[in-house]
């Protein structure tokens, strides 16, 4: 094809740079992919796929506690991280094993080392000190997370990489922050019997979502664990027994850990974008047009280091229809506009499509129709958290254009009523589906 060295350099072998190379490869391209750490990325080595295994490791204290309304005895359980721990880890080291062994049969070639940009068509191993030409550059490094704002001792807290790291529960943990990743370990590390503080400097967590949704959340975590709105966190210091975190409002508590999850930012310190004249946005990320090109031709760019929607199946869409359009003769792009997403928090949320807010910002009227009851399991379990649903529909053309539920497997109803939305279902669509009875799900198709 080319007197490159190869077609496809890949740096960084995360969700978006591991589809592409595949892809890339399964069209003919010679690929080759750099990764510094551990093949899989954030995702299957530190991010969704351990994390969801603490999530369920968290959630069986609930179904203890809520057996004994249906007769169980199941006595007084225990927990041991040690086991969880080595579990995870080795389920993360298996799926490391997939991913290498599924890129080396497509042959792409791997380099376990750190490469960096050195002009349009070349990049350097970093630790070989081995350049390399390609006909196509693809910036697949993501993102890593961040401590914000600098405050004295913030040194002493951990980030969500090193939480797969500690090697003991907590016993006394604050999470810091009101997105996805504090409410998600903050919830994991309740349901494990930490005595957990989530402090967040918003009235509210999870911005962006739904009012309801982002209520109904705080009223379950306000039960579940020490729940601290509108205050920030000034300082960390070495405290007898732990670490002493002291709030704006002078009050302070002693814990074991500080996870601070304040965001994440894209990976882009000592790439080399500088040299091929690549300039950053405002969030630190890198620009691309619709076919994820950066303004060299030449360089591609997926995933978190693009900053368009941080999530793993966005990068893997982004990095598969690169290899689509550059190598298969597919142009392709992706639909960023209806994005389905979970939040693993306990209760579960899932959405797709507007929030009550967005909705009437686009379309003015809205219809919106809402459930919140109790589920069935709680009628004997005795647990009083309530599910919530709700569809909002754009009363002129009928269509649903969102849907938000709060409750036991939120995330599994919502990626089946995003298909439904996706296809651009219509309030009457939902109302002539049988329901399925008795679930909570059918809640969806009987809302009048
Ligand atoms: P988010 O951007 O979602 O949340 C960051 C949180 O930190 C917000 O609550 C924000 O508050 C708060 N914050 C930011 N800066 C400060 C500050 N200076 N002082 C105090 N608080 C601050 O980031 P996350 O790290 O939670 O997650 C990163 C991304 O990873 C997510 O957006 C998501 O795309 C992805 N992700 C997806 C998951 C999933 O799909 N289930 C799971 C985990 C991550 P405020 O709201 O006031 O700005």
């Amino acid at each position: 094809m080319s007197d490159f060295d190869c077609d496809l350099f890949v740096i960084g072998g995360g969700s978006g740079g591991v589809r592409a190379a595949r892809i890339a490869a399964g069209y003919g391209a010679r690929v080759r992919l750099a990764e510094e750490y551990r093949v899989g990325g954030t995702c299957v080595i530190r991010g969704c796929v351990p994390k969801k295994l603490m999530v369920y490791a968290g959630r069986f204290s609930d179904a203890f506690e809520d057996a004994a309304g249906f007769g169980w005895s199941v006595g007084q359980p225990r927990f041991d991280w040690s086991v969880l721990k080595q579990r995870r880890d080795a389920e993360v080291t298996r799926l490391e094993g997939i991913y290498d062994a599924n890129l080396i049969r497509a042959g792409v070639e791997i380099h376990p080392e750190r490469a960096v940009i050195e002009d349009p068509h070349t990049v350097r191993l970093v630790q070989s000190d081995r350049r390399i030409t390609a006909a196509h550059i693809l910036v697949a490094v993501g993102a890593h997370p961040v401590k914000e704002p600098a405050i004295p001792g913030g040194e002493l807290g951990i980030t969500s990489n090193e939480v797969f790291e500690l090697e003991s529960l907590p016993e006394r943990i604050l999470v810091v922050g009101g997105g996805y990743i504090a409410v998600e370990f903050a919830g994991v590390f309740a349901g494990l019997g930490s005595k957990t503080t989530l402090l967040h400097r918003g009235a509210k967590l999870l911005r962006g979502f739904d009012e309801e949704v982002r209520d109904a959340l705080g009223e379950a975590y306000a039960q579940r664990m020490d729940l601290r709105l509108g205050r920030t966190l000034q300082r960390l210091e070495r405290a007898e027994g732990g670490i002493r975190a002291t709030l704006d409002d002078g009050t302070s508590l002693v814990v074991d850990q500080v996870l601070v999850a304040t965001g994440r930012r894209p990976n882009v310190a000592g790439l080399g974008l500088e040299r091929v004249g690549i300039e950053l946005d405002s969030a630190g990320a890198i620009p691309v047009d619709a076919w994820s090109q950066t303004r060299v031709p030449s360089i591609y760019a997926v995933g978190d280091v693009t900053n368009r929607a941080n999530l793993t199946p966005i990068a893997i869409r982004e990095g598969h229809a690169f290899a689509d359009t550059v190598f298969g003769g597919k142009p392709a792009q992706v639909d960023h506009r209806l994005i389905p997403t979970a939040v693993f928090s306990t209760p579960e949320i899932g959405v797709v499509g507007h929030n009550e807010d967005t909705a009437r910002a686009c379309y003015g009227a809205i219809d919106v129709y809402r459930a919140a009851f109790r589920p069935m399991m709680a009628t004997l379990s005795g647990r009083q958290e309530r599910v919530l649903m709700k569809v909002l529909v754009e009363p002129e053309s009928d269509r649903v254009v969102g849907v938000h539920v709060v409750g036991h497997d939120a995330g599994e109803i919502i990626q089946a009523v995003g298909i439904a939305v996706t296809m651009g279902a219509t309030k009457a669509d939902f109302d002539r589906t049988v329901a399925v009875h008795p679930t909570a799900a059918e809640e969806l198709v009987t809302m009048r």
